[in-house]
């Protein structure tokens, strides 16, 4: 039914190039796969407090998938004990002695059954699974030639607004670091609540009052508050015209969070409550949240981060892309998610995709393109970055200590 003049000679081009990039996405098949403890400090005037502790150093775990025709996908697992009971020498463990076995000979390319021999072979430890799944998106786009978002159905907006976070510091210490952000730029901030209401409160009030009222500010109490202290703080900061309010209640409260939500002005984020798909659908279902806090680490990968925006897009409510302070590889496939997935909604919620502007290094050759307001996606094949070999080695960590971090 076409006609010749709706495929001219191209097709003398094309149909080998298409070819030849179904020959070598058919044939990729893994060969080894290798994980690299790091540590990388944050930057010292921007470690960070929240209601579960201080996040001074990342021990995190680098990834590379390599396949028989030498292609290479990169992947970070940005493990923390605190946030999912995961740690760097049990992710390098898990890996070496039942993820690879398992995935070793198999094509690459085949995300989902991969994704779901993983799970067969070990339970939960989401950021560890996350971390070997980007690098075989990763991979899947390097094979193809195209970047990870065009995989993912394409860009639906060509940059995301992003916000910085001031920490549950002392009203001193939290206005200077909101000054800092809004000097360079930022036109979003997220302050962190939860280990003393009073001291919230006037963190919140000293950050406004730096901010002016165009700036808008969410909060986040990660699990801080008790089901009867979130209600009356919800009320309380009601007057300071809060964007948001991220995980006030612990998750084990999960059957107060509808009435609390109901009787709260301010926007309820689920994050703490989110990992699973399961766990999306019970929050959507119960309508305990107005946004699900999401991000590849927590819920496993790339495509069960996809699945959860599904749930929110069925359920009538939005996503903001979350972070536990990712370095630039995980990062990375933050963005190529968050360009790509409409429901993932950082125009109304900015996302946090900040976590190598928090760290003495990123580990890429060429960083990202971060902030101060907004955040781009890399262009390149995959996931667009490539590692650094020298910082690679200059953060490598072979110790067999476990390192305590805390969440974001
Ligand atoms: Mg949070």
């Amino acid at each position: 039914m076409f006609s010749e003049k709706t495929f001219p000679d191209h097709s003398a081009c094309v149909v080998p190039l298409l070819f030849q990039r179904v020959v070598k996405t058919v044939n990729m098949k893994i060969s080894r796969i290798e994980c690299i403890s790091v540590n990388v400090p944050l930057k010292p005037e921007l470690r960070t407090k929240t209601a579960h502790g201080e996040h001074v150093t990342s021990p995190y775990v680098i990834v590379r998938v390599h396949t028989d025709d030498g292609l290479c996908g990169l992947g970070e697992a940005t493990v923390a004990p605190r946030w999912s009971g995961e740690t760097s020498i049990g992710c390098v463990a898990a890996i070496n002695g039942l993820i690879a076995p398992a995935l070793i000979g198999e094509d690459a390319t085949q995300i989902t059954r991969l994704t779901a021999k993983m799970n067969r072979v070990i339970k939960l430890n989401p950021f560890m699974k996350s971390g070997i799944e980007m690098a075989l998106w990763d991979l899947a786009g390097k094979a193809a030639d195209v970047p990870v978002y065009q995989l993912l159905g394409g860009r639906v907006r060509d940059s995301v607004p992003i916000k910085m976070v001031v920490g549950a510091f002392d009203v001193e210490r939290s206005v200077a670091l909101a000054e800092r952000f809004l000097n360079d730029g930022v036109r979003c901030l997220k302050v962190k609540v939860g280990p003393n209401p009073e001291e919230d409160i006037e963190r919140v009030r000293a950050v406004r009052n730096c901010a002016g009222p165009e700036i808008p500010i969410g909060i986040d109490a990660n699990c801080g508050w008790s089901v009867t202290q979130a209600g009356q703080m919800l009320r309380r900061l009601a007057e300071f015209d809060i964007l948001f309010a991220e995980q006030p209640i612990p998750v084990e409260n999960l059957a107060d969070m509808p009435a609390l939500r109901r009787n709260s002005s301010i926007p309820i984020m689920a994050d703490e409550s989110v990992f699973t798909v399961h766990d999306a659908w019970q929050v959507a279902r119960s309508h305990a949240a107005d946004i699900l806090s999401v991000y590849p680490g927590k819920h496993g990968g790339i495509q069960a981060t996809l699945e959860i925006a599904n749930i929110a897009k069925a359920a009538g409510i939005v996503c903001s892309m979350g972070s536990n302070l990712e370095l630039g590889i995980a990062t990375a496939a933050m963005l190529h998610l968050g360009v790509a997935v409409p429901a993932i909604a950082s125009e109304l919620y900015p996302g946090d995709f900040i976590g190598p502007l928090y760290h003495e290094a990123d580990l890429l050759k060429k960083p990202l393109t971060l902030g101060p307001s907004a955040a781009l996606v890399p262009d390149g094949p995959g996931l667009g970055v490539e590692l650094d070999e020298v910082q690679l080695e200059r953060y490598r960590d072979n110790s067999t200590d476990f390192r305590a971090v805390s969440a974001s």
